[in-house]
């Protein structure tokens, strides 16, 4: 192939744009917040699982309490009834007072079990609201910061892709004015060799294998026309020379 060596050096201006685009791409791929924010994000929904478990839990004890405190009104006011009725002297039987004591007593001694029931319930709540607070400070701790990330995420995005498009543009511009046949060789070594299509030669050395030429090589470049698309015999790529080449 043939191509004027001003074209073969606009090659290497080319292959600058495309290598910028190329690590562009790949720091927006790489960026460490987006690891961090995905790991933030999993924490937070685990975290929200965990709230509605202890929730719930929070919710059945409030319940139970409920009923205690129930049960409890209800042996109370039995027992208040009982004893006005004790007071009031209604009762004139010995057998029916007897009774009437011993429900008391009885009704006394549920009160005192309900209410020590109750009692281990506001503790176990006590304990389970406690982590519940924890749970959801951690989450929204976690919220702020994961917030942060995807802000800093976001804004380096921003930076990448104005950069992107300008140098995008740069290498259309540069594109534009490249013969065909020679901008579709070079693309196609591009693809082949992990988007390096065309290397300098510089001392002797192809810039794109970072390989010595042997003197036989050298030799052949040296008499090969100007604008001969040369390439090197080591790695394919378009080898471009210029007044650094050592030829
Ligand atoms: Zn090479």
């Amino acid at each position: 192939m043939k191509a004027a060596p001003d074209d073969q050096l606009r090659l290497l201006d080319l292959q600058a744009l495309d290598s910028a685009l190329d690590r562009l791409a790949h720091r927006r791929r790489t960026l460490p917040e987006i690891e961090a924010a995905d790991t933030l994000a999993a924490r937070i929904s685990q975290l929200a699982g965990d709230i509605v478990l202890v929730e719930t839990e929070d919710s059945d004890l409030g319940r139970e309490q409920s009923k205690l405190e129930a049960d409890i009104d209800l042996v109370r006011s039995r027992q208040l009834k009982d004893q006005q009725r004790l007071d009031a002297g209604q009762v004139s039987s010995p057998r029916e007072l007897e009774n009437l004591q011993s429900e008391i007593e009885s009704l006394k001694k549920r009160q005192s079990d309900l209410e020590d029931e109750e009692l281990e319930i506001m503790e176990k709540r006590e304990v389970v609201q406690t982590r519940l607070q924890e749970l959801r400070d951690e989450r929204e701790q976690l919220l702020g910061t994961l917030a942060e990330t995807e802000q800093r995420r976001d804004a380096t995005f921003a930076e990448i892709d104005a950069e992107s498009e300008k140098t995008a543009q740069q290498r259309a511009e540069l594109a534009s004015a490249m013969p065909a046949d020679l901008l579709a060789l070079y693309e196609k070594v591009r693809a082949a060799s992990s988007g390096v299509g065309a290397a300098a030669l510089h001392r002797g050395r192809c810039e794109g294998c970072h390989l010595q030429l042997n003197t036989t090589d050298l030799n052949n470049l040296r008499e090969a026309p100007e604008d001969e698309v040369v390439r090197c015999e080591e790695c394919r790529r378009i080898l471009v020379r210029t007044a650094e080449s050592g030829l």
